[in-house]
């Protein structure tokens, strides 16, 4: 399996005037290709910090990052510019990294198609749903051809139903591409339905407490939504939510 990203014992704490916040002691986590991993932990754990850290937006005290290639970053909210059409909103990444060639163009309009959207390419953002403008953002993300896939908590804005249906279209888009995904979430759900592998955080200073690898489990599970219905579900939602709730 080829490493897409290696962090070796991070050490990180943010400082104000009179104080100082220790965020992550001793952090290490390894990525590969084709990987989705999710990242789970109580607020104020530290998980958006490990994404600005691998986004190289926050340097760190101690350790090392190591990134392979490049790096897409998917917020929250979709961050889609409401002047613009579809079609000059997922070009806006590569607009930015001046990188508007005939054949990036076009595969950013083979994404749209492929997955289902090209029918909406001149409409403007506030013309589609919640969950058509997060797909639009991971099509914009993913225009870049990034490496490295980050993901921060994406679907928490919208609402349970649409959640649950953007789980599957999401987790094919990122399965469809040589990419690996760090998805940080606060919903246990969502981390064992659509994650290879999901690391549990501690408190802050957030320590890995453990890590679960389904990839044998669901082996011969297609989708999120046929996760959840797996005999295995329940119980690894409930040893997830020990985990999480047995905080010390
Ligand atoms: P999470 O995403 O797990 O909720 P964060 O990584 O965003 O947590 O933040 C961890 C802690 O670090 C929080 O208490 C937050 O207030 C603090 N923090 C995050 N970024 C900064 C920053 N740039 N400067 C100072 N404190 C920060
Ligand atoms: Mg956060």
């Amino acid at each position: 399996m080829e490493e897409v990203f290696n962090i070796e014992n991070v050490k990180k704490t943010f400082y104000d005037k009179n104080s100082s916040l220790m965020v992550l002691d001793n952090l290490s986590l390894k990525g590969y290709k084709k990987e989705i991993i999710g990242i789970i932990g109580p607020s104020g754990s530290g998980k958006s910090t490990i994404l600005n850290i691998l986004s190289n937006l926050l340097k760190i005290d101690e350790g090392t990052v190591k990134v392979n290639g490049k790096v897409g970053y998917m917020f929250q909210r979709d961050h889609l510019l409401e002047w613009r059409n579809i079609y000059d909103n997922i070009l806006f990444g590569l607009e930015i990294e001046k990188n508007l060639t005939t054949s990036n163009k076009s595969n950013a309009v083979s994404l749209l198609e492929k997955y289902g959207l090209k029918d909406f390419i001149h409409a403007y953002p506030k013309q589609l749903s919640g969950g058509m403008r997060q797909r639009i953002s991971l099509i914009r993300t993913l225009s870049i051809k990034p490496d490295l896939l980050l993901l921060d908590e994406p679907f928490s804005a919208l609402d349970y139903q649409t959640r649950i249906n953007i789980c599957d279209d999401v987790y094919k888009m990122i399965k469809d591409q040589n990419i690996c995904s760090v998805l940080v979430t606060h919903d246990i759900g969502e981390a064992i339905s659509m994650c290879d592998k999901v690391v549990i955080l501690s408190n802050r200073p957030a320590k890995i407490k453990k890590i679960y690898d389904f990839t044998e489990t669901f082996d011969d599970v297609k989708t999120p939504f046929e996760r959840r219905t797996h005999p295995l579900f329940n119980r690894f939602f409930n040893e997830i939510w020990q985990e999480l709730s047995d905080q010390k």
